[in-house]
């Protein structure tokens, strides 16, 4: 009779000590290398957690985080994009450096009182799912202060059917919780501008006046004015009691991915070439690539596409977003501080079961999501399709510990590998 050696196994997994690199045992228990690995992310997640130093609530008191931090806090959350990171920070540090400015004047602790310091609104252009609304919500979260998301499409100038602009700063004011002077210092973004425009530029449809119309009623926010904003939302009527807001000091951050602007400053930037450069130049300037063309971005180029000269001139900062590749499609996947993968590891965890993502799989993923052009959109869509059945079967069993998710899966439309505790008993189900 042979006796088979005795197979250790990890208490906390339950794989042998076959399957893992290392095991280490005391008297009762034992703990695998891999679950070493989990524990020790689990504790940096917490020790990082605690190290970050949200801003004060009363932050106009205490002192401004500074551009550089802005960009630090940001990189925690998005990924590339560092030009407008930059822009945005120092617009950002400005604007409220000017609020402040503007509190110590009302309390007369400004020595140099004539100096007006001017509101600087932006303009993000950047193709779908590149980060613009995502840059704008973290700066919020960064400072503090009550975030709106608005769709320009969805606004119509007073008298016809759709919302008020008003409406957007009733969204602001629910964020700062009725908050009136809260709310008065807060981010308004302002999402697909560039579908109001005036399409002057296109001679074969004639003056857009609507989207005009809109143009000028969101200028009117914009600039500062003291807007009358129905409590109820929708469209106001005469005799409707309203809640004062001073727009003055909110920072309106606009955002679109302007598709064809390539063009306009292609045309622009031949016609002021042609007659000055060699052909050689002439011809460089005239193939702008879908990357750098908005490099030779001018104010003028903007109106053309159609937005109102007023409008454009109350966004003096512009920045622009490029598209994001697949490699930083990858990288979304895992990096940012919520990237996705670490949220549906911790849903999962939440049921005992240790989710994880093979290499090939999450380049499978960023491959296809590229291959959709709707940048990081498709990322969520894609892994809440992968997960549907996992997360739908998985609270129920009590037999399971970990979840595979391999480029089969991804590739196949296939259920993932589920791993029964204690014997690793492996299965995989094709549904599609
Ligand atoms: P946009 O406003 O440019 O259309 P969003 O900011 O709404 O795009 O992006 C959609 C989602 O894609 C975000 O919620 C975020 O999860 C992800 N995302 C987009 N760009 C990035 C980026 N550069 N880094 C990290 N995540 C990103």
């Amino acid at each position: 009779m042979t006796i088979e050696p005795l197979q250790l196994d990890c208490s906390f997994c339950g794989k042998s000590q076959d399957m893992v690199n290392k095991l280490i045992a005391s008297d009762n228990v034992r703990i695998c290398n891999e679950c070493v690995e989990s524990c020790s992310e689990l504790l940096m997640g917490d020790a990082s957690d605690n190290s970050s130093q949200e801003p004060d609530q009363n932050w106009l008191d205490q002192p401004l985080p500074k551009p550089k931090e802005l960009v630090k806090y940001l990189d925690e959350y998005i990924i590339g994009q560092e030009e407008a990171k930059k822009v945005l920070s120092v617009a950002v540090y400005n604007h409220y450096k000017r609020l402040k400015h503007k509190a110590d004047k009302d309390n007369s602790l400004a020595t140099d009182d004539a100096i007006e310091l001017q509101k600087s609104n932006i303009l993000l252009i950047g193709s779908t799912g590149s980060g613009k609304t995502l840059l704008a919500e973290t700066l919020a979260k960064i400072l503090d202060v009550p975030f709106a998301v608005a769709d320009a499409t969805s606004l119509t100038e007073s008298g016809y059917v759709g919302e008020d602009v008003e409406g957007i700063l009733l969204r602001l004011l629910q964020a700062a919780e009725l908050d009136i002077s809260e709310a008065e210092r807060g981010i308004i973004y302002i999402d697909e501008i560039d579908k109001i425009t005036c399409k002057s530029e296109n001679p074969s449809i004639s003056r857009d006046v609507s989207g005009e119309g809109v143009q000028q009623a969101l200028l009117k926010i914009i600039e500062g004015t003291i807007a009358q904003v129905p409590p109820q939302g929708g469209r106001k009527h005469p005799n409707q009691e309203c809640i004062p807001v001073d727009t003055s000091n909110i920072l309106f951050i606009c955002g679109g991915a302007f598709v064809g602007l390539e063009k306009i400053i292609s045309r622009r930037s031949n016609r002021k070439t042609i007659g000055f450069v060699s052909p050689k130049k002439v011809e460089l300037h005239s193939q702008p690539t879908k990357d750098n063309f908005l490099q030779d971005l001018e104010i003028d180029d903007v109106v053309k596409f159609g937005l109102i000269p007023e409008l454009v001139g109350r966004l003096p900062i512009i920045t622009t977003l490029k598209p994001l590749t697949e490699e930083a499609l990858l990288t979304i996947l895992t990096k940012p501080r919520n990237a996705l993968v670490k949220q549906y590891q911790k849903l999962m965890q939440m049921d005992n079961v240790k989710l994880e993502f093979a290499p090939d799989a999450l380049q499978a993923i960023a491959k296809e999501a590229y291959r959709r052009k709707t940048g990081a959109r498709a990322l969520r869509g894609l892994i809440e399709e992968l997960m549907l059945d996992i997360m739908y079967e998985l609270p129920s069993r009590q037999d399971i510990n970990r979840c595979l998710i391999t480029k089969e899966m991804v590739d196949k439309h296939s259920t993932a590998e589920l791993i029964h505790y204690p014997n690793y008993i492996s299965f995989q189900k094709n549904v599609g």
